[in-house]
């Protein structure tokens, strides 16, 4: 979302800062774009051609398996030179600024920056020094557009839609940037939008965007088309916000016991990394015929495809020819 408009195509933005703002067209001309190339990475040759000679910069200044992965792939089958950074262990413990380093890559004449900061804002704030697009890998509590997108294309083929889906987001909302990302789209695309957790781990304004909170996990998942777990992300917790994890397994963990509360063709979601027994059982986690964590993965490819694609088309000229 925002940035200077270009009508190249049906998603006209510079960069993808969050959900918020985007409209459910272009949510859906993502989520389309994506679908072809689920297909093309079930094929042998996997190659595209469109981002040749585009340089993508994957700046994660938090760690990460799964996004800075997928990033790199989507960027190297679209045919683009792809460069990963870790700036924890470089310039960050020498000192360096996130503008500094912004400035430092931005005169290498990247084409994207994905990035990936545990400051809420952060991410903003370096496309606004970059006359690259940048795209938000999650920053801090705020929003992480690509995970709520490839969470979208999963619902969307399994369940033929989104729109009048009932989807519980589980857990610990109060610092998941992946919640708030997907109680944006899931708003926008027409869901309806439960969160469940223990009251300390759910901001006491959350209701305002637009969701029904619950402190009963029985009873926030009664007739549940989708159950969405999130991870209990302790390095953002600074005091306790449960009595122990035995407790928070026993009254928010996923069993089988509580899944049998939502829809008998419920699917059972995760951003991963998972915490196996502490906000899932690991049971359910591998039930094929319930969870979609694997697809998830695999839809991410696609759906960071389709986003560097997009934001390819948008880029001026002169950037280009740089
Ligand atoms: N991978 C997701 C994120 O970066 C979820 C998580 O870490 O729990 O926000």
């Amino acid at each position: 979302m925002t940035g200077k408009a270009k009508d190249t195509n049906s998603f006209p933005h510079s960069h993808l800062l969050g959900i918020e703002g985007l409209s459910a067209s272009e949510i859906t001309y993502l989520l389309d774009r994506a679908e072809t190339y689920v297909e093309q990475n079930r094929q042998a040759d996997k190659r595209k051609t469109l981002l040749r000679g585009r340089t993508i910069i994957n700046l994660f200044f938090e760690a990460s398996t799964r996004t800075i992965t997928s990033f790199e792939l989507a960027g190297k089958r679209l045919g683009g030179d792809v460069i990963n950074m870790a700036v924890s262990a470089s310039s960050m413990q020498k000192g360096e600024t996130i503008v500094d380093t912004a400035m430092t890559l931005n005169a290498m004449h990247p084409d994207v920056i994905a990035v990936r900061h545990s400051d809420s804002g952060a991410v903003k704030l370096l496309s606004e020094k970059v006359n690259c697009a940048v795209i938000n890998g999650g920053d801090g509590k705020h929003e992480h557009p690509t995970q709520a997108l490839l969470d979208a294309l999963t619902i969307r083929r399994r369940k033929g839609k989104l729109a009048g889906l009932q989807v519980a987001i589980c857990g610990d909302i109060a610092h998941s940037r992946v919640a708030r990302s997907n109680i944006h789209l899931l708003n926008t695309m027409g869901a309806t939008v439960r969160l469940i957790a223990p009251k300390t781990l759910i901001p006491t304004d959350i209701a305002k965007m637009g969701a029904e909170v619950f402190n009963d996990m029985n009873q926030g998942l009664q007739n549940c088309d989708i159950v969405m777990m999130l991870r209990l992300q302790t390095e953002r917790m600074h005091k306790n916000f449960f009595p122990s994890i035995r407790e928070y397994f026993h009254f928010f963990g996923l069993t089988y016991e509580k899944l049998a509360n939502a829809k008998p063709d419920a699917l059972v979601m995760h951003p991963g990394p998972m915490n196996r027994g502490v906000e899932i059982d690991s049971e359910v986690a591998d039930d094929i015929g319930r969870s979609a964590i694997r697809e998830q993965v695999e839809m991410g490819v696609a759906v960071r495809m389709a986003c560097l694609e997009a934001l390819t088309l948008n880029a001026p000229e002169q950037d280009l020819n740089a």
